[in-house]
C-alpha cells in the first residue's frame, strides 16, 4: 500500500513493467518482498544478457563505462555528466539521466559529432520486439527532455545469419544495429500521459484489482506470477490447450472461470478444448482405444530417444550461429520382443564441439531397424540439421527420419486428456498424471534449461574435476529418466 509515501521515481524498467500491467508496477515499487524467487534458469538469462551487452560494447570502442550502480543513480549521473564534459567525448556505457522524474541507464550513447548522439539499447533477442520499442522510446523522452540531440535511437540484437568463423567475433557480423528512431517518435505524444497514468495509480493505497492472463507472461515473466496466480482455480480457464485471447475474452464476459464451468453449447470451443472440458468435468481421463492400436503395431525393437541440447546467445563452435541449437547428449532405450529393456546413452565432454561425436554415436545406436519413440518433434528437427551439417552421415540419418520416427506427444495430444495434466501436454505434465510413481523431483536437474546450463558450466575450463563429474552424473541421471518415461508412457498405453 501506498501509506502516504511519496510517488517513487520510475524508471525505464519500472515504465515497461507498467506498460505490461498496473498492478506489477504497483508491486514493484512497494511490496517487492511478494516477487517470485529469481530461478536459476532466469538468472542465467540475464547473465547471458550481460555478457551480450558486454561485447555490444566494443563496436562502439574507446568508451567509459558509467560504473555506478543502480543505487547510486546521482553518482552515476554525475561521472555520466563528466564524461560528456570531456574535450573529446566519447562513447559513453549506462549513462544516467533523470528527466521528469524518470531514471534511466542508456546501454550506449554514441556521439556522432557536433554534439549529437545515437541512443543504443542492446537486446540478446534475435530481432526487434514489438517492447522493445517503449523501451528505446522511454530513453528517448529522457535524453530529449534533458535536451541531448539523439541522431538515432537504435536496437542492437543478435545477428542469427552470422556464422561463427573462430577466433574472435566479427562484431559487425555478430550484431545488427537497427535504426528505431521513427517508430519511437511515432510513440513519444504517448509517453506524458503514460507517466500520468501510471503516478495516479501509485498514488492510490491499493494495487489495482486486475485478474491473471496473458499479460502475466507476455512481453516479459512477471516477477509477481506466484503471488498472482496462488489462489488461481485448480482448473482455470486459461489451461484450455490453445485459447486465443477471443475465447478467454468472451468467457470472461460470460462470468466463466472455472473450466468445469463452460456449457456445453459454448460457442468456440475446438474439439480439443471440449474433450479437455469434458474430462475435466467428468473427473476421468479420455482415453481412445487408436492410441493403444497404433503403438501395438509397432514392431520390436522399440527405441525410445531423447536429446539434450544447448543454445549458446554467443556461438562457441566453427560454423554455428548464435542461439544455435547444439545437442550434447542422448539417451536411448530400446524394447526387444522379449521385454528387456537396454539402455544407452552419449554425453560429450570438453569444450569442443558435440555434434559430430553426438550424431555418428546416436546413428550407430539405432542401427537401421526398429520405430524411434520421441515425445515432440524436437529431435526429428535436430536430426534433419545433423544430415545437413555432416552430409556423410545424411544417409543413415536420412533413413531413420523417413518411417521409423513416431511421435508420441502427437499420438497423446490425438487421443488422451487427463484432468492431471492442467492443459499441458508436456511429458512433465503427462507423466505424473499417468504414472505417478515416476517423476523427477528426486533428481538435481529436472528440466532442459537446467541441463543446457549444466552443460554449460560442465565443460568450462574452470570447473573442477569433482564439480564435473557431479554434473556429469547428474545430466546422464536426468536424459535417462526422460526415455525411461516415455517407456513407461508406452507401457501405460499398451497394457
Ligand atoms: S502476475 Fe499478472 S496480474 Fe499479477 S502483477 Fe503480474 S502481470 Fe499483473
Amino acid at each position: 500500500m501506498c501509506d502516504g509515501r511519496k510517488i517513487p521515481l520510475l524508471s525505464k524498467s519500472r515504465f515497461t513493467a507498467g506498460l505490461q500491467c498496473h498492478k506489477r508496477l504497483y508491486l514493484e515499487c512497494y511490496s517487492r518482498e511478494l516477487a517470485d524467487e529469481v530461478s536459476e534458469q532466469q538468472q542465467a538469462i540475464f547473465d547471458a544478457g550481460t555478457d551480450v551487452v558486454a561485447l555490444a560494447r566494443q563496436l562502439f570502442p574507446g568508451g567509459i563505462l558509467i560504473r555506478e550502480d543502480y543505487f547510486d543513480h546521482e553518482g552515476a549521473m554525475a561521472s555520466t555528466q563528466e564524461a560528456l564534459s570531456l574535450p573529446a567525448v566519447p562513447p559513453v556505457y549506462e549513462a544516467a539521466f533523470l528527466y521528469d522524474g524518470v531514471r534511466m541507464r542508456a546501454d550506449v550513447l554514441a556521439p556522432q559529432g557536433g554534439e549529437r548522439f545515437d541512443l543504443v539499447e542492446v537486446k540478446s533477442t534475435s530481432r526487434v520486439k514489438d517492447e522493445h520499442i517503449y523501451d528505446a522510446a522511454i530513453q528517448l523522452y529522457v535524453l530529449r527532455g534533458r535536451g541531448l540531440t539523439i541522431r538515432r535511437a537504435c536496437v542492437c540484437h543478435l545477428n542469427t545469419d552470422y556464422v561463427y568463423e573462430g577466433g574472435d567475433y566479427d562484431l559487425s557480423g555478430l550484431f545488427r544495429v537497427v535504426d528505431v528512431t521513427a517508430e519511437c517518435s511515432l510513440v513519444q505524444p504517448e509517453i506524458p500521459a503514460l507517466l500520468a497514468d501510471m503516478r495516479a495509480m501509485l498514488a492510490r493505497p491499493e494495487p489495482p484489482d486486475i485478474p491473471t492472463g496473458r499479460h502475466c507472461t507476455t512481453p516479459y515473466q512477471c516477477q509477481f506470477y506466484g503471488h498472482c496466480h496462488a489462489d488461481e482455480l485448480e482448473h482455470h480457464v486459461s489451461q484450455l490447450p490453445r485459447a486465443g485471447q477471443g475465447l478467454l475474452s468472451a468467457l470472461e464476459a460470460a462470468g466463466i472461470e472455472d473450466i468445469r464451468d463452460i456449457p456445453a453449447s459454448f460457442p468456440g470451443l475446438s474439439p480439443l478444448q471440449r474433450r479437455v472440458r469434458d474430462a475435466v468435468l467428468s473427473g476421468r481421463a479420455y482415453l481412445d482405444t487408436e492410441l493403444s492400436r497404433r503403438l501395438r503395431r509397432l514392431r520390436p525393437p522399440i527405441h525410445f530417444l531423447d536429446f539434450e541440447t544447448f543454445n549458446p546467445a554467443l556461438p562457441r563452435y566453427q560454423g554455428s550461429r548464435p542461439y544455435q541449437v547444439i545437442p550434447f547428449q542422448w539417451s536411448l532405450h530400446t524394447l526387444d520382443s522379449d521385454g528387456t529393456l537396454e539402455h544407452r546413452e552419449f554425453l560429450h565432454e570438453g569444450a569442443g564441439d558435440p555434434r559430430r561425436a553426438f550424431a555418428e554415436s546416436l546413428v550407430s545406436a539405432l542401427g537401421d531397424s526398429g520405430p524411434v519413440l520421441v515425445y515432440s518433434g524436437f529431435e526429428a528437427s535436430r536430426l534433419r540439421e545433423l544430415a545437413f551439417l555432416f552430409p556423410e552421415l545424411s544417409p543413415q540419418i536420412s533413413a531413420i527420419l523417413n518411417g521409423r520416427i513416431v511421435d508420441l506427444l502427437q499420438l497423446v495430444r490425438a487421443y488422451c486428456y487427463h484432468p492431471g495434466f492442467h492443459g499441458s501436454f508436456s511429458i512433465k505434465a503427462v507423466l505424473p498424471a499417468l504414472v505417478p510413481n515416476l517423476g523427477y523431483d528426486d533428481l538435481a536437474i529436472n528440466d532442459g534449461t537446467l541441463a543446457a546450463m549444466a552443460y554449460a558450466e560442465m565443460v568450462k575450463p574452470d570447473t573442477t574435476r569433482d564439480r564435473r563429474a557431479e554434473i556429469r552424473r547428474n545430466l546422464l541421471a536426468y536424459c535417462e529418466r526422460d526415455t525411461l518415461a516415455e517407456v513407461e508412457l508406452f507401457r501405460y498405453f499398451t497394457r
